[in-house]
Parts: C-alpha cells; structure tokens; sequence
C-alpha cells in the first residue's frame, strides 16, 4: 500500500459554496499566527483565525517567553548596554550556525528596535532590569538576560550585550506574551474559530484560495480572497515526521503543547511547497546552568567538552553528541554557592569523599575523572580554564568532597509541573516550509506559491543548525507579521 504523506488539495470545483469568507485565512494561533493576523487585520483585511484546539495560544503560551531582541532596545539601554544591528548580526551569525539564513537574520537584525517596540505596542511590558546569572528562566520580573552572548568563543566574535528579553513575569512568560498578542489580534478586527482543524487547502488554477477545516465533525470550508498563512508550529509531536526527517529527536522529550504534528508544513507540500533545513533541532538537556558553571559537566568517558558558561542550548547540543550519560559534577563548596532561586530543588543523587569512589559509582572509567579534575584544577590555580575559556569569574580549585547529578532524571523549576525522568534531552524541530523573507511559501522550482504564506515553526526561519533561547518566539513574530502584511496586499 503506497504510504499517504499529506491530504491532496481540493480543487475549487469540488466546493459547493463557501460556508465563511475572509480576505485572509489565518491557519494556527501561536505566536506566527497572533502576529500575522494582528498585522493582516491593521492593514484593513478581514481575517480569520482558524484554530484547532478550544483555546488560541499553542506552545507560545507555554514557552519561556524569551525574545530575542537587541539591537539597542530601551531596556537594554536603560540596562546601560549599547548595542547595533550589525552586532546582533555577528553573534547570531556564529551562535545560530552554520548555515543560518543569513538573509533573514540581516533582516531580523536590522529590524530588532522596531519589533521591541512592536511588542510594547501589542502590550508586553519589560522591567527594565538584568538577571545576571546563568539560568534556563530567571525566577524575577528582570526584563533582560544573557543568552550566551558573554560566553567563549562569542565574546571574540561580538561584543558580548545581553539579548535576552522577557516580559514583566516571574518564571515562564509565554502566557504574558501570548495574552498580549491575542489581544493585539482582536483588538485589530480578527475573527477566531476554535475547535477548527485545517485539514486540506483549496485550489483554483494553481492558486490557494481556500482551505476546509473540520469542526465537530462537520466539513466547514472557508474562501481566502487574498492568501492564507500556515503557522500551525512545528513537527515534534509527529514520529513519523521525525523519522524521515529529524531521527535524532526520536526517544527524546517534545519541548512542545503536544499538537505539533507537522499539518501545516504537509499542507504546504499537498501543493507542491518545497521544506528547508528539516533535521535542524533544538535540544535542552536537564543539567542545571548554576551547577555546571560552578563545577564541570563530564561525558560518559569522565571527560569535559564544553564551557559550562555557555547559553544552556549549547551546553544541550554539545552533551547531545557525546558518549554519553553525562555527568554534573560539583564539589562541595560549589553546591553551597549556589543560590537558592537558582537551584531549582535539584539535589544530587551521588556524593562521594574521593574521586575515585565517585568514578566507581557513576561507572566512569577508573581515573577519567581523576585526570579530569587535576587538569582543570591546574588551571584553575591560576584563575583560567585553559582548554574551553569558561569565564575566570566562575573558575577556582575544586575540591572534594565531590557529588554528581544524574540529568537523566529531570528536574523542574518551582511553580512548574516536575520533569519526567527520561533520556534528559528534549526538544522542538526547526525546519519547515521555504519561504521568501515576507513569507510567501515556495515550490520545488523556486517560484512562490501564489496564495500561499507561512510563518513561526511550520516554515524554516533564520536558523542554522543552532539554536539561541527566544529566537523561535522573536522570528515567528517577526516573519508572521511580514506574512500576514504581504497576505493582505
Ligand atoms: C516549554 C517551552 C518553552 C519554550 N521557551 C521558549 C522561549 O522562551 N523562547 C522562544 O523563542 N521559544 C520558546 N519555545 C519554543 C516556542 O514556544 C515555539 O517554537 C513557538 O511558540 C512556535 O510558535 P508557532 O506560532 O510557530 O507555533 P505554536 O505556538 O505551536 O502555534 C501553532 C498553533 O497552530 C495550531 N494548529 C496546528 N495545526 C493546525 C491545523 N491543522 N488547523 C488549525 N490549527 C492548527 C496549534 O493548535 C497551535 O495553537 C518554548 C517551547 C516550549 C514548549
């Protein structure tokens, strides 16, 4: 039996009569779809939104809520940091690597400022202060972090400036930003439906002029006068998706709502859409940044191979490629720096009063770790990590005795819903549909699809094969909103 890969588009013949017709046909209402309707409907279309769970948000809502933004933004300035375009530009370029779309992020870059202000005008607000310490998610209201930019080898590419911004909410701001956006949306004259699944799109003369929706059970079909825009997320959440296209994130935790299942991209390609850059990945791993920095993180082998103080994602792809499990290891000392907020109740799970005795109960190879420690500590002694430049404020001789954290067993912040134990990594999928910087969807030959736009997760943004915190929220705003302009023309 011939596999069925996507649902072939209706032909507009086969359409009775339209049930609801709109200039524009917004397909998902995350982040990508709050702003593309928002910015559809402020240029005088009508516009629906067509959602296929009882609730607009997505995993928008459930994300961190960081944004990267810079550039020179009033919180940044305030925070009393100067930054430029074409700084921002030279660490995305290295931090989002190889392979980024560099077209995009020059365009990204260069429209940072105004994207903040964007968000101030959709009602986000920033504190306008810094949380400076390594964290996945400040526990504060501070309105800006660092996302690595201090980091080696990114503070000899770029002046190091924190990027990181985040709305005025302890914990995970998604919901902040999101409610902000939805809001912006309405206020703009967007309609939504909810409980509407997308399921096909309608075609006239090689044209999208439509898509048929289920809701309830029913067919419902709805004309789009002038464009519909995909930004239905993601592929995570569809293993047979991740087999063919991204295998390294099968067996691994979905950072994700659980509903991105890849619709919108197969219905891209239903019409002939072409995908870019579908096995790039962003992973997290569950090691806590306040641990590692303070000590090491080692591989199955005993063995370091990253500078600890990097921005979380890195350390997460890193440990992704070793022989693993790895490893938090920390001295005794080190754990009683920590501060609380920082901790988030993780508490290891082996302590030891030698090396050699942690070696043995972790099953590192007798004196890896040893030789380890003795040459980090060598360097140490004279306030330097001479092999992966970790930042001197975070080096000093370890000492026994010693203690390990096994990140496989997972870890939540407080106020959050406790980690399943697992593989200890977890992510989302970055690759989707090709489009031109004003999101309109391309086929295989390189011509745009006439009618047919996508933005956020379901299209491939300015990502290479990295991945920096708040970049998927920051370009599946800042290309929604061109989709959904371009959609309304
Ligand atoms: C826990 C967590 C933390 C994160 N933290 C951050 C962060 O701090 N910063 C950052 O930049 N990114 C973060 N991310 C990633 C980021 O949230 C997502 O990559 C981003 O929200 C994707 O936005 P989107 O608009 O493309 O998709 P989504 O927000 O997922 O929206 C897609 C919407 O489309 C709907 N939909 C799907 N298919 C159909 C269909 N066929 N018909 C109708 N509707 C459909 C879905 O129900 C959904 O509501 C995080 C993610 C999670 C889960």
């Amino acid at each position: 039996m011939k596999p069925t890969i996507f649902d072939a588009p209706v032909p507009i013949c086969e359409v009775e009569a339209f049930h609801h017709e709109y200039d524009v046909v917004v397909v998902g209402f995350g982040c990508a779809g709050a702003a593309a309707a928002r910015e559809a409907a402020a240029s005088g279309a009508s516009v629906v939104v067509l959602e296929r769970a009882s609730g607009a948000g997505g995993s928008s809502a459930q994300s961190g809520g960081e944004l990267y933004l810079g550039g020179g933004t009033a919180v940044q300035r305030a925070c009393g940091f100067e930054d430029s375009a074409d700084n921002m530009f030279a660490y995305l370029s290295a931090a989002l690597g190889p392979h980024a779309d560099l077209e995009k992020l020059r365009l990204y870059c260069d429209g940072s400022v105004e994207h903040f202000e964007w968000f101030r005008e959709c009602g986000v607000d920033f504190t306008k202060s810094l949380y400076d310490a390594p964290t996945w998610m400040p526990p504060t209201q501070d309105g800006l972090m660092w996302l690595g930019e201090n980091a080696w080898p990114y503070n000899t590419i770029a002046t190091p400036v924190p990027r990181g911004h985040r709305p005025s909410t302890e914990g995970w701001a998604g919901h902040t930003v999101m409610a902000a956006l939805i809001g912006a949306a309405e206020k703009a004259g967007a309609v939504t439906h909810t409980d509407t699944r997308v399921g096909e799109l309608i075609v006239e003369a090689g044209r999208v002029v439509g898509v048929r929706a289920r809701h309830f059970g029913v067919d419902v079909t709805y004309r789009a006068r002038r464009g519909v825009v995909l930004a239905t997320g993601g592929f995570v959440d569809n293993e047979e998706m991740l087999g063919h296209h991204a295998p390294a994130l099968l067996g691994h935790g979905k950072v994700s709502d659980g509903l991105d299942d890849g619709s919108g991209i197969a219905l891209g390609q239903s019409v002939g859409g072409a995908v870019r850059r579908m096995a790039a990945v962003e992973v997290a791993y569950t090691a806590l940044p306040a641990m590692v920095v303070r000590g090491m993180l080692v591989n199955g082998l005993g063995q370091r191979f990253v500078n600890e103080d990097v921005y979380p994602g890195v350390f997460s792809h890193a440990a992704f490629e070793q022989p693993g499990p790895c490893w938090a290891i920390i001295d005794e000392a080190g754990l009683e720096d920590i501060p609380e907020q920082d901790a988030w109740g993780v508490r290891p799970q082996h302590a030891a009063e030698t090396l050699a005795e942690l070696e043995t109960d972790l099953g590192l190879p007798p004196g890896s770790l040893e030789a380890t420690v003795a040459l980090y500590n060598r360097h140490a002694a004279e306030g330097a990590d001479a092999q992966f430049h970790k930042d001197s404020k975070w080096v000093r001789v370890l000492d026994g005795p010693w203690a390990a954290v096994d990140p496989r067993l997972g870890f939540a912040p407080s106020g959050r819903a406790g980690q399943v134990p697992g593989s200890g990594f977890s992510g989302f999928t970055l690759g989707g549909l090709r489009t031109t910087v004003d999101g309109h969807v391309l086929s295989l030959s390189g011509d745009p699809i006439p009618g047919l736009y996508a933005a956020g997760r379901a299209s491939s943004g300015i990502h290479g094969d990295g991945y920096v915190s708040g970049t998927s929220l920051g370009d599946g705003t800042f290309f929604g909103r061109r989709a959904g302009r371009r959609a309304a023309d």
